[in-house]
């Protein structure tokens, strides 16, 4: 399995429009020792030829063209991408659905919660139904491993399957709406298998470890995981207000039970940080944060990283 970091940053990326914090000034004034990074975006394929996408980031377009093997080659009008596996319904998540609005043949699996969510109460994602067989949707359900398929139906070779690890909706659903779903399918992990057993976990915002997800991150041969914030008053310390990363559903890296601390123990997997908001301080390859966790044997994840597995 082929394995592309397309973007490692949270939502906003790096820099974010609005932001005006360290990392984002000094990145901006050309000297911050580190990268920008756009919207977290990852790519698999087990033959290097059909992608599938984890999530679909509002940086979509520019991911796919900065990419050459997401390009059209056979036709005019073709790519690719076979379809996209989504962990929930996020904004920074699901947007770049409608950037893939072109009437290409394309498979989106979801659970039905976000399935519901983004075809029964969004009405600009009606334009992925213009055509029969334009975007097939496939609604699955946590921990039922699922084949992923081509356009045609073909067998990838992929199989996936999804771990509940949130309880937590967008907060553009309604409470209403909110209320009909399935709270296990508002956010989840990927957990993704190769035609030769190798296994990739994608884990961009995870709220807390219990033994049950230790023992599947054991498992992978790569974890990316949510390195959103470095502790957990981050935004709070930076903004004057708001919430702290345990609240928006992101387990700090540092802290006494931080990510760093709670998977020190992990023997098997490459262990690679991804979903790194712009204000967190490991961004900065020149700062103590970073030489922590690369000390701890972590990886952070940039823009372009590619490998297999
Ligand atoms: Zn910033």
């Amino acid at each position: 399995m082929r394995v592309k970091i397309l973007g490692s940053a949270a939502g906003g990326a790096f820099p974010q429009w609005n932001c005006a914090c360290q990392n984002c000034r000094v990145l901006r004034a050309g000297g911050f020792s580190g990268k920008a990074r756009s919207q977290a975006q990852v790519a698999i394929s087990n033959d290097g030829k059909t992608w599938f996408l984890l999530g679909a980031s509002p940086d979509l377009r520019a991911q796919i063209e900065a990419s050459p093997e997401l390009h059209p080659r056979d036709a005019v009008r073709q790519s690719p991408i076979a379809g996209a596996v989504l962990a929930n319904a996020d904004v920074d998540h699901v947007l770049g659905l409608l950037l893939l609005r072109e009437l290409q043949p394309l498979r989106v699996y979801a659970t039905d919660s976000v399935h519901r969510i983004l075809t029964e109460d969004n009405s600009m994602f009606t334009m992925l139904q213009r055509v029969p067989d334009q975007v097939r949707w496939t609604d699955f359900a946590p921990q039922i491993p699922f084949r992923l398929l081509e356009p045609s139906g073909a067998d990838s070779g992929l199989r996936c399957r999804a771990i509940s690890l949130g309880t937590h909706y967008p907060a553009y659903v309604s409470p209403q709406r909110q209320g009909e779903l399935n709270s296990a399918e508002a956010s989840l992990g990927l957990m993704v298998e190769s035609a030769s057993g190798k296994r990739l976990a994608y884990m961009p915002a995870v709220p807390q470890i219990d033994d049950a997800l230790l023992k599947e991150f054991e498992s992978a041969d790569v974890l990316l995981f949510d390195g959103t914030f470095w502790s957990d008053d981050e935004l709070i310390r930076i903004q004057g207000a708001g919430q702290t990363a345990r609240q928006m559903g992101h387990l700090p890296v540092s802290s006494p039970d931080g990510s760093l601390t709670r998977l020190a123990g992990l023997r098997r997997p490459r262990k690679i940080y991804v979903h790194i908001n712009n204000t967190n301080p490991m961004l900065n390859e020149a700062g103590p944060e970073y030489a922590q966790v690369r000390e701890a044997g972590w990886e952070i994840a940039e823009d372009g990283w590619q490998f297999d597995l």
